[in-house]
Order: structure tokens, then sequence, then C-alpha cells
């Protein structure tokens, strides 16, 4: 019976790992023409200051809308595209689209967009190029954009994606280290790049709620980040309970359900009156 559960378990695990491949076959080569056909767009997600509960930015996701898949989530489709390359025009997309949307908003508002990078769009100059060219065409100062890469990929840059983040810092863009916390135990690299605003993952916000110890690690990190100079944000945040423990522990900014799903541009407008 038990090799008979396990002959079942099996069958499961193999349709499941078919799927996934199947599913990896047509992003590797949809994801190129998905752009032209109109199949991406950006939602939001506000970022909130927990002094006054005010908006600071916008962090842009993308998201996917497949005719046959429905929505592929960008977890699948960004890695896939930063093994095949895509990223770099798809990024480029990600980027002008942010802005173009976003700039009337911003003109009008004390508010910023931030934008995920990925290592691999920090390879060449054209990056920088394109990025000071799509702000000067919309009069947008550099300084109301963040851009936030992950610790993962921090930990792991070459010395040229560096070069191009103090480049973007120079020219007075933001910077954010995302989803910090998730696996490395190294800290060094926190004093050897231009980081403005530390992003503490979701996991270790949820884990504050099961041990008492964690909401110390929690508080440690915030001290961390303030005595380096940067802001913090928390992500995930999704219960009152969170948002106030993070407010008496003086996390300056939340990210999460608890204020607002990732939503279209258009609900976000009317709902925060920007
Ligand atoms: P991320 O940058 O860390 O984005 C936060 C993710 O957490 C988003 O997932 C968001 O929808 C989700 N989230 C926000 N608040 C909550 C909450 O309260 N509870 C829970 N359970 N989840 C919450 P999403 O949109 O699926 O994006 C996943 C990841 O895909 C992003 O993680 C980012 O690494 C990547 N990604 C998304 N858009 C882009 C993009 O335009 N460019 C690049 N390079 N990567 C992107
Ligand atoms: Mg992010
Ligand atoms: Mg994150
Ligand atoms: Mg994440």
């Amino acid at each position: 019976n038990l090799a008979k559960e396990k002959e079942r378990e099996f069958y499961l695990y193999s349709k499941e790992v078919a799927k996934q491949f199947e599913v990896g076959l047509i992003v590797r080569e949809q994801l190129p023409s998905a752009i032209e056909k109109g199949q991406l767009y950006l939602l939001y997600q506000p970022i909130v200051s927990t002094r006054d509960v005010r908006v600071r930015e916008l962090e842009a996701l993308v998201r996917w809308n497949h005719p046959e898949l429905g929505n592929i989530p960008p977890s699948l489709f960004i890695s896939v595209a930063e093994r095949t390359g895509d990223i770099v025009r798809l990024g480029e997309w990600i980027l002008r689209k942010a802005v173009r949307e976003c700039s009337e908003l911003i003109k009008r508002n004390p508010v910023g967009i931030s934008i995920n990078l990925s290592a691999k769009q920090l390879k060449e100059d054209e990056f920088l190029e394109i990025i000071e060219a799509v702000v000067s065409e919309y009069g947008i100062p550099t300084g109301r954009i963040q851009f936030e890469i992950t610790e993962r990929e921090l930990v792991e840059a070459t010395a040229e994606n560096i070069n191009i983040l103090v480049k973007l810092k120079d020219k007075g863009f933001s910077i954010a280290i995302d989803d910090f916390g998730t696996g490395y135990s190294s800290l060094s690299y926190l004093t050897k790049f231009p980081i403005d605003t530390l992003k503490i993952d979701m996991e270790i916000i949820r884990s504050m709620e099961e041990n008492l110890r964690n909401v110390d690690l929690v508080a440690a990190i915030i001290e961390m980040a303030h005595t380096l100079g940067m802001d913090v944000i928390a992500e995930g945040v999704e219960t009152e309970k969170e948002f106030q423990t993070l407010r008496l522990l003086r996390c300056d900014f939340v990210q999460g359900y608890y204020f607002s799903p990732p939503a279209k541009l258009e609900e976000l407008r009317a709902m925060l009156s920007l």
C-alpha cells in the first residue's frame, strides 16, 4: 500500500513537473511578443509613512494576462526573462510605462515611484542613458524615482553592476534593497553600496507573530538601518497589529495588504485622491 501511495505521489509529482516545464516553455516563447500584444500591464502598491499614514511612493509591479493561461505571476516570468535575457527589453518597457503613467501624478503630489530592477539590467551604460532620457522627457526630478534591487542580487553583484548603481545614485535616484533578510549572513555589503532604503522581507515581518524574539530581530534591523542612514520599509504588512508594532519600532514606512494590495493606478488615484 505504501508502495502504491509512493507511486501515486510520484505520478502527481511528475505531472506537476511536466506542467511547470510546459508553462516555462510557453513563457519563454511568448514573453517577447506579449509586450506588443498588450498583455502586460502595471499595478501599483502604495508605500505608506507610519508617522502620518501618507503615501510616499507607489511600487510598480508587472502583470501578464495571458489569453489561455490567465494571470502568470511575475515570480515565474521574471526569472525566465532573466535567464533568456528578455529582462532587458522588458525592464525598459516597465520603466517607460511607469514613468509615463505616473508622471502627472508625480508632478501634482509629493509622491514618487519605485521600480524593481534585475541585476541583468545593470549591465550596460545604455540603461543609464535610457533612464535619463525617459526622466527628462517627462520632466521628473530623479529624486522621485527609487530603484529596488534584491539582497540576493546585490550580494552577487559584479563590479559593473555596482558601477551603475553608483552612477544612478550620483544622478539623484534612490536605491532600495528589496527582500532584506532572506538568507544572507554577510552584512558587509550594506556599506559597499549606495543604499538609501532597506525593505524588510515579509517573511520576517510575519515571523513577529510566532515569537517575541523575532520582534527584537526586526527592532535590531531597523536600528541598524537607521544607524547606517537608511530608511526602512516593512513589506507584506497585513494586520493592524503588525502595523502598530512596526510604528512603535520606528519603522519609517509600511507596504502591504493592510493598507492596499497592488491596484490599478486609476483606482489608487481615486482612493488616495492623488
Ligand atoms: P517584490 O518586489 O518584493 O514585491 C512584493 C510582492 O509582495 C508583490 O508580489 C506583492 O503583490 C506582494 N505583496 C504585497 N503586499 C503583500 C501582503 O501584504 N501580503 C502578501 N502575501 N503579499 C504581498 P508580486 O507582484 O507577485 O511580485 C513578486 C516579485 O516579482 C516582486 O517581489 C519582484 O521581485 C518581482 N517583480 C514584480 N514586478 C517586477 C518588475 O517590474 N521588474 C522586476 N525586475 N521584478 C518584478
Ligand atoms: Mg520590490
Ligand atoms: Mg520585496
Ligand atoms: Mg519579494
